[in-house]
């Protein structure tokens, strides 16, 4: 496994965190990798990633610097796995969606279309000599139920290890994708059905992980061996503590599990990054996949064959500050 590319985006203020704290930020920019924070209770940090985004940055930064890479690795065969990580309204929708994966402002769209887009036009552009499948299948994690997004009556889809094919969705509805548009259409299908879902069942998105599975399959002309590989874009549950006194009930339950599966990535990436350091020195890690369905799910895509980056959303309010911190050595913690 190579190194996880990690990097941190701070979305410009919004409407109410003017109003609580004008135009004050609580980050300080020190160059596109590093910044200070500063929190008025725990202090000043520094933080380096791999690259920052700050406000002004465009999707299209992001998606080359931390997608594109990805994608063309998959169009080799290796997997890949993007995750959008942080406090609910931090940016993760925002950075997968943009304003939603049908909308026609170009500038606005995110990793999704643009991934789309990527994979379409290579897979057109190497017809001669390549021969590609392009298939979809997208779930939600909530309170550790997997649900397909793709066909509402399949709402606890087992995870379910094989020799051949190692992790897979039992049974997930899978759909092979033709071009752009319908792939986009189809996304869009996706993301309705679990707004609806939300809606029936009194859920919020923010409660819950959306895993987006491209399966990619490509055959060289004259070669014989197939090569398959997955990409998973990953918007997972708003990272937030749940104030301890006041949340009862189901509240409480699933701020429960979504700290639990967010814990169990934060081992299991942490633990990948470490030996991916002590390469060489003969010692197993162990990976602690198990502890989640979110971690089991990403199994395969996390070690081995694959490339992971690892996009840390965070508010520059000083109304937020302690979130933004909390995020941010989330992902610290990975690099
Ligand atoms: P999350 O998914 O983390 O809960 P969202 O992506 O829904 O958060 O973002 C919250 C709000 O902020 C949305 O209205 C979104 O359009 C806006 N927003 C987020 N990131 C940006 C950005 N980089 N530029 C402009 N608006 C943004
Ligand atoms: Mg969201």
């Amino acid at each position: 496994m190579s190194k996880i590319t990690v990097c941190a985006r701070f979305r410009p203020l919004i409407a109410r965190e003017r109003q609580e704290r004008g135009d004050s930020f609580c980050i300080e920019r020190i160059d596109d990798d590093a910044f200070l924070l500063k929190d008025e209770k725990e202090g000043e940090f520094k933080f380096n990633f791999d690259k920052v985004f700050y406000q002004d940055s465009e999707q299209a930064d992001v998606y080359a610097f931390m997608a594109r890479p990805i994608v063309h690795d998959v169009l080799t065969g290796i997997n890949g796995i993007i995750i959008s990580y942080g406090q609910t309204g931090a940016g993760k929708t925002y950075s997968m969606e943009g304003m939603g994966v049908l909308s026609t402002v170009k500038s606005s769209e995110g990793i999704l279309a643009r991934t789309v887009a990527e994979l379409f036009a290579h897979v057109s552009s190497s017809k001669e000599y390549a021969d590609y499948s392009v298939k979809l299948s997208m779930v939600e994690i909530y309170m550790e139920k997997v649900r397909d997004l793709l066909d509402l009556s399949k709402d606890n889809i087992q995870i379910k290890e094989t020799k051949s094919q190692g992790i897979i969705l039992h049974q997930i509805t899978e759909i092979l994708l033709t071009d752009v548009e319908a792939a986009l259409r189809i996304l869009s299908t996706g993301i309705t059905n679990r707004a609806v879902g939300e809606t029936q069942m009194n859920l919020s998105s923010s409660r819950s992980h959306c895993i987006y599975l491209f399966s990619v399959l490509h055959e060289l002309t004259g070669d014989k061996r197939k090569k398959c590989a997955k990409l998973m874009l990953v918007d997972l549950a708003g990272s937030e503590k749940v104030e301890k006194t006041g949340a009862e009930g189901k509240v409480l339950e699933e701020a429960k599990m979504i700290n639990k599966s967010l814990s169990a990535l934060g081992n299991v990436v942490c633990a990948l990054t470490r030996s991916s350091k002590s390469k060489g020195d003969g010692k197993e890690n162990h990976i602690p996949y198990r502890n989640s369905k979110l971690t089991r799910i990403l199994q395969d895509s996390l070690g081995g064959n694959s490339r992971t980056a690892l996009l840390c959303c965070c508010s520059q309010s000083p109304a937020n500050a302690s979130e933004t911190l909390s995020t941010l050595r989330f992902g610290a913690r990975a690099s």
